[in-house]
């Protein structure tokens, strides 16, 4: 079961649409992606990421007493003129517990 993303709270889902060090707006992801959808391979709208992390927020002494625990979801890339690492985007996302120590229900 996923629940809501960010579950109302507020500033999330939060975006960040430039590098942080130089402020171009391209990402390495962004040059390989133009050119497969000039081939015709990929959709423009298919979203790509060079990296993405699931974040628990949770207390592993505690987690077998919760049902379900908040995640950040987060999408990184790399600037394409600086190579500076940085999240294009990220969101909250409660996960439920399944099975024995189980948290799977991560969505994208
Ligand atoms: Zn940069």
């Amino acid at each position: 079961m996923v629940s809501e993303p960010n579950q109302g709270r507020v500033g999330w889902p939060k975006t960040f649409d430039s590098c942080p060090n130089c402020g171009e707006i391209k990402t390495l992801t962004d040059e390989l992606k133009a050119e497969e959808v000039a081939a015709g391979k990929i959709r423009e709208t298919t979203h790509i990421a060079l990296l993405v992390a699931h974040t628990l927020i949770a207390d592993p002494g505690m987690i077998d007493k919760t049902l379900s625990v908040p995640a950040i979801i987060s999408a990184w890339d790399a600037c394409a003129a600086c190579g500076t690492l940085y999240v294009k985007h990220a969101h909250i996302q409660s996960v439920m517990r399944q099975g024995p120590g189980g948290i799977n229900n991560l969505k994208l």
